[in-house]
């Protein structure tokens, strides 16, 4: 077992970032809706809910007391730290800590541990999130307050999942967490449309990092290779990161998945109505035309928007509703239509970027459920969502190439060494 500080968070280009993050949402909400356990997670020790309950777990390793809890619903740092140090002494630390992390930003259910010796105070560590760990040591007269990255033991794992209906069930089924699903979508954005190609008999193979802590499944870390079979065809994946420090997924021959479309602005999704020159209008009972691709997906599901741009419109009217408009490069623009809400910070001029959250599924204007109409246009004319141009973003560099290939060669074998999946599709 290798034991590493858990990578940042990946040097991504910017336009990466929301999809992770994205991801960290999705993965956040599904572990709130209690994934289940895998042989992995059979090792997690829960801390207990509550200070009160405490004093129950209290583990003696020579003459320190170490007292494990997570904050509660308006939790402050007095009502941690009051029974070990005077309101007196939290005041000044409360001072003290504010330029390394402000004792207001305590969010509930975060874990802490306090340690004593001989009942007296002599440490508290709090996890600020899943990747950094606020550490306050008492020294003589002062205290010495670090924000230091929390150290995992970084465990690879090669996961096989067949889907027979959705791939939430099918990651569910098979024992795994579903974030694995977000993240997957993430990875293949600009290859697969999750919203319409998946289906039954799709599977996928992924070399995978876990991370530990103490033993316990602390939820996975980066997806570092990936075959995803869809309908019959095989995508690969591999993650490398370049001399830069920037982290991208590519397939084996180096090409980079980024393109310049991202397949569909819902992950998740069902398309309800295709791009036509003429239709019945659900609500008008008219035949017209249906110039977009209408996204049926659960109220606030996040639409992204599919490339770089900067929004020209974002307004509401009775039929188009919460609406907005992404002037893209070449002559291309995207709208989407019937927003439940904006996404923070969204107004006429911002720039966007690809894969970027910019408002969530609604059915305001003139809709009957909750959907996306999405459209694109060239030129000022309507053009299918569904048929515009794939180019790549810029491939492996010939000075990386030999680095690549063996990067991909170590995680292919490792794949393959797994299970068939790799080694079946070509
Ligand atoms: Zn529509």
């Amino acid at each position: 077992m290798e034991k590493k500080t858990y990578p940042k968070k990946l040097t991504l280009p910017k336009k990466h970032l929301l999809p992770g993050l994205l991801a960290l949402v999705l993965l956040v909400c599904w572990m709130a809706a209690g994934c289940l356990p895998s042989t992995a997670f059979s090792r997690t020790r829960d801390f207990p809910a509550d200070l009160s309950d405490n004093t129950t777990e209290q583990t003696e390793a020579s003459d320190i007391h170490l007292i494990k809890g997570r904050f509660k619903s308006g939790d402050t740092a007095s009502d941690v730290l009051g029974p070990y140090l005077s309101l007196q002494e939290i005041y000044c630390l409360e001072k003290q800590s504010r330029p390394v992390f402000s004792f207001t930003r305590f969010k509930q259910g975060q874990p802490f541990d306090i340690s004593l010796h001989q009942d007296r105070f002599v440490a508290f560590a709090y996890d600020i999130d899943d990747r950094h760990r606020l550490v306050i040591k008492k020294e003589q007269d002062s205290y010495d307050i670090r924000k230091i990255p929390i150290q995992y033991d970084i465990r690879e794992e090669v996961i096989s999942v067949h889907i027979s209906s959705s791939i939430f069930a099918a990651v569910k089924k098979a024992g795994h967490c579903t974030s694995l699903a977000g993240q997957l979508a993430d990875i293949f954005a600009w290859d697969i449309d999750f919203a319409k190609d998946i289906q039954p008999g799709d599977r996928f193979q992924v070399l995978v990092e876990q991370r530990f802590r103490d033993d316990a499944f602390q939820g996975y870390g980066n997806i570092l290779a990936a075959v995803f079979v869809n309908k019959g065809k095989a995508h690969k994946a591999f993650l490398f990161t370049d001399a830069d420090g920037h982290a991208g997924y590519y397939d084996e021959k180096g090409q980079s998945l980024q393109k310049a479309f991202l397949k569909s602005p819902v992950n998740f999704s069902k398309i309800t109505s295709y791009f036509s020159a003429s239709r019945l209008h659900p609500i008008l009972k008219t035949k017209r035309p249906h110039p977009g691709v209408d996204y049926a997906a659960p109220k606030n599901t996040p639409i992204k928007t599919v490339a770089d741009g900067t929004i020209t419109e974002i307004a509401y009217n009775n039929t188009m509703g919460r609406y907005m408009t992404i002037r893209h490069f070449n002559g291309y623009e995207t709208s989407y239509y019937h927003m439940n809400k904006y996404a923070a910070a969204m107004k006429k001029g911002a720039s966007v970027f690809q894969g970027d959250i910019i408002g969530y599924v609604g059915k305001t204007g003139l809709a009957t459920g909750y959907h996306l109409c999405f459209r694109v246009e060239k030129n000022g004319h309507p053009v299918n969502p569904l048929n515009i141009p794939h180019t790549s973003a810029t491939p492996i560099s010939l000075s990386e190439k030999e680095r690549f290939v063996k990067t991909i060669a170590l995680y292919s074998e490792k794949l393959m060494t797994a299970g068939s999946l790799a080694r079946s599709t070509p």
